[in-house]
This record gives C-alpha cells, sequence and structure tokens, in this order.
C-alpha cells in the first residue's frame, strides 16, 4: 500500500529563505535508495513521505539534491531544541573524544549530572530518576511500578492499570495493553483483564468530559477503585493533541489519592517545553506520582526517563530494575546539553508564545473548510488539524494523507497523518522556530487546504 505517490511529479520550484524544491518528488535519484530499504526493511518501515533525509539543524531538514525543507515534525516531536543544536553537538563531540562510550550501570558522572538536572524540575517528592533507552521502555517500566505498588500495598487484587481509550503509550507488550487503539492490540489475543480502557475527555469524539464517565465506565467494567494499581495518560493524547479539562484532570489526581492508586503521566511526547510548559501536566495544576519521559529528553540520540517518588522508585533492590543501555554516555551529555539549551534560550516560553500564532493561523484555515476540518486543537507548539468527511466525525484518512503530500511538494514537512484511523494532521515544529518560520508554514498549509479541500 502506497500512500505517497512513487512516481516523480515535476512540482512547482521554491526558492525562499525557509523552503527550496529544486527537483521533482520524490527525487528521481533517490528512488534507488528507497527500493533498496523497502526490499531489506519491514512494510512497516515505510510510512513517511519519501524524502532522504541527509542533514537537518535548526528547524530545516536537506536532502543532498540540494532541497530543503521547513520542519513542522521535529523528526517525531522528537527536536525540541532543534535538529543539530550546536551545544549537543559540542556536547556528543566532547564525550566522543574522552573515550567513554558505554558504562553499563556502573556509575558515570554525566550520569549524576543529568539525574539531578531532571529530578529539578519534576514536582517536589519526585526526586527519583531512572535512565532507560525509548519511550515505550519508560511507560512500560511505570506500569511494572505501578502494578508492583498496588500488590505491595493492597494485595494481588490491587493490579488493575486504568488508561484511555485512544492512548498511545508505545509498541512493547506492556505499553500496548495500555494503549486503547484496539487495531493495535489484535496481536494480543490474550489481553490481561488487570487492563482497562476508559473514553478520554476529549470533547470531539467524547463529548460528555465530566469525570463521571470515568466512574460510570470503572462500574460497567466491574473494577473496584480500591482495587486500581494506577491510572496513566499522556498528559496530552497523542492523537489529537487533545488535553483533559483541568477539572478533569483534578479529579483524576483525587481518584488516585483516595485509591491509593499511581497517578502516571506519559509525558514521553508532550514534555520539555512542548505545549508552552516544562511538563504538559503542569497546565492542569496536578502531581503525578511518576512521569515517563522520552523523546525531547535529548533532542537526538535515544534516551527515556521515568521520574518517580521515592518509595516508588525503590521498591527493586540493587541490580534488579536495569537495562544494558541505560544512562548510555552519549544520550546522557545530549540530555544534558539540550536542557540546558531549552532553559538558556527560553524555548518553552517561545513554544507558548508562538503557540498562539499557530493556534490563530489554523482557526483561520478552519473556518474556511469548517465541513472538513472537523476539530483543530492546539498548544504551544503542538497542534493537530481533524480531517472528517463533510460535516461527520468520521475521519477522512485520503484527505489528510493529501494535504499532508501537498505540503511535503511545497517544501513543508510533517511525519504522516496520525490519531483515529491517520485523520489528524500534526503539527509540531521544533521549539525554536521564529516567527518568520511558523508564518511561512503556516501560509503553504493555507494554500494546501484550499486546493485539496
Ligand atoms: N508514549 C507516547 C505518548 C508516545 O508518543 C510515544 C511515541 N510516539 C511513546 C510513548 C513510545 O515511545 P518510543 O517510540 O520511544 O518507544
Amino acid at each position: 500500500m502506497e500512500l505517497y505517490s512513487r512516481v516523480p511529479i515535476d512540482v512547482q520550484k521554491i526558492d525562499t529563505k525557509f523552503r527550496k524544491i529544486k527537483t521533482a518528488l520524490p527525487v528521481p535519484e533517490s528512488m534507488e535508495i528507497i527500493e533498496r530499504l523497502e526490499k531489506y526493511e519491514p512494510t512497516s518501515m515505510s510510512g513517511q513521505p519519501p524524502i532522504i533525509w541527509d542533514r537537518a539543524e535548526g528547524f530545516q531538514v536537506y536532502d543532498k539534491w540540494g532541497n530543503m525543507w521547513l520542519d513542522w515534525s521535529s523528526g517525531v516531536l522528537i527536536t525540541n531544541a532543534g535538529h543539530s543544536h550546536p551545544r549537543v553537538i559540542k556536547a556528543l563531540r566532547e564525550e566522543v573524544d574522552s573515550k567513554l562510550l558505554t558504562s553499563y550501570v556502573f556509575y558515570h558522572e554525566k550520569r549524576a549530572e543529568l539525574v539531578d538536572l531532571l529530578q529539578q524540575d519534576a514536582p517536589e517528592g519526585l526526586d527519583k530518576v531512572f535512565l532507560l533507552s525509548t519511550g515505550s521502555e519508560a511507560t512500560e517500566n511505570a506500569i511494572k511500578l505501578a502494578r508492583t505498588y498496588g500488590v505491595k500495598k493492597g494485595g494481588r487484587d490491587k493490579h488493575v492499570i486504568v488508561s484511555f481509550n485512544n492512548a498511545f503509550h508505545g509498541r512493547t507488550l506492556g505499553a500496548q495493553l495500555a494503549g486503547g487503539i484496539p487495531t493495535l492490540k489484535e496481536w494480543i489475543i490474550n489481553l490481561d483483564p488487570g487492563f482497562v480502557n476508559v473514553p478520554f475527555p476529549d470533547g470531539f469524539f467524547q463529548e460528555d468530559v465530566s469525570f463521571d464517565v470515568f466512574l460510570d465506565s470503572l462500574k460497567a467494567q466491574g473494577i473496584e477503585p480500591k482495587n486500581v494499581a494506577g491510572v496513566i495518560t499522556e498528559s496530552y493524547q497523542g492523537a489529537g493533541p487533545f488535553f483533559m479539562p483541568k477539572e478533569y484532570a483534578q479529579k483524576l489526581e483525587a481518584f488516585c489519592r483516595e485509591n491509593d492508586a499511581l497517578l502516571i503521566m506519559d509525558e514521553v511526547q508532550a514534555g520539555f517545553g512542548r505545549s508552552g510548559k516544562w511538563f504538559t501536566f503542569e497546565h492542569y495544576d496536578v502531581k503525578p506520582d511518576l512521569i515517563a519521559c522520552g523523546k525531547g529528553i535529548s533532542s537526538s540520540l535515544p534516551i527515556s526517563a521515568v521520574i518517580g517518588r521515592n518509595d516508588v522508585m525503590n521498591m527493586y533492590p540493587p541490580g534488579s530494575m536495569t537495562s544494558t543501555h541505560s544512562a548510555s554516555p552519549l544520550p546522557v551529555v545530549a540530555a544534558i546539553a539540550n536542557i540546558k539549551a531549552l532553559k538558556d534560550e527560553r524555548m518553552t516560553e517561545n513554544a507558548a508564545a508562538l503557540g498562539e500564532i499557530l493556534e490563530e493561523g489554523l482557526m483561520n484555515i478552519q473556518k474556511k473548510h469548517s465541513d472538513k476540518i472537523g476539530f483543530v486543537t492546539s498548544k504551544g507548539l503542538v497542534a493537530g488539524l481533524q480531517i472528517v468527511k463533510p460535516n461527520t466525525k468520521e475521519g477522512d484518512k485520503e484527505t489528510a494523507y493529501k494535504i499532508n503530500e501537498g505540503c511535503f511538494r511545497k517544501g513543508l514537512l510533517m511525519f504522516s497523518p496520525v490519531g483515529i484511523g491517520g485523520m489528524c494532521v500534526k503539527v509540531a515544529p521544533p521549539l525554536m522556530i521564529t516567527k518568520e518560520a511558523l508564518e511561512d508554514g503556516l501560509k503553504v498549509l493555507d494554500e494546501v487546504c484550499d486546493e485539496v479541500l
């Protein structure tokens, strides 16, 4: 199934400050590389627009044939500080030259610096940090800790993990059990009854956003609140982005406190300034027990973290909660440099300020096509347009892909549509983007929506 044209098209040439398209797209010379990848990789790896990334800097991505895209993907919300941030590059160079490239969980000095930095921005009482490599490992670990905690505190019945419809927490077994997208779980066959999904109060698919829905859903599924070990939610659901109403989030926190269940915020996508606050749960004024981090933690190399309460994080004895590449030195120094750059260059504040321009621009586009852009959500520098069959809530994946491909051909890069059946065109530029570049991207999206819709 080819979602994007594999036949090179003579697109209009573009040569502006932010975008350059000099060749047919896909680039004819790139097809040999794409074909080789598709021959030796699983089909699942071929879902993105057909561009061969050669270099990426700041908010731009280059191929080696002279094309330059304005990047609204940040990879997949990885490069919060921008691609190849000079401080990240410098830290990596120095680390390579120091000749410490791995150390398993033997101590190294930079690891001390990173865990200290990470706990400083977490709520009070969350002062332990466990470093891993991927977001899925972080959510898996948080789930494991919640179950371990529940059973320890309340016996074997207190093992239920509650999560939300349409949630995404990664592609490993536990993460997918907690995920709320049924098609992703078909392969599991024997679903664990100790994982239950409840409706997410997104305000679009789920119009009733009251907390009663949560309680009613647990009841309908025969779950007693006292048996809940933990509740895991993305701070915003990536499929939207969909945010919880603040009141809902606060009631959720109160539910967790009343039932001694752990509140786990999956900030893998939402953290490190993306939504205009360091962590997205800060918009809700709630305090989680565990935070899962990934992606924007380094803006580059693979590293993730679980930040959490002392008593919860210390349940496993020495040597029994580790991973071969926990705190690998290169990702660690990249994360330190990245976090300092995000702060020193006030990128969270930039995301908050430019977020208003992004939201207004997207709303203006939606107004012109309100029958086909069902819902727009935006906070900081993450946003989504839900593309629907006219005047329904039924997703229109084909049209969403056409919009994405149209932007790609004009030099605006986004990863493939996400969400329910691929109906969401997702906007997520690096947080160091300028106002001028953001407005340039909005102009492209506007033009393409006019053409496609
Ligand atoms: N949680 C969320 C909210 C995510 O968006 C993702 C990745 N898209 C993950 C977990 C999994 O992270 P990874 O792909 O690094 O395993």
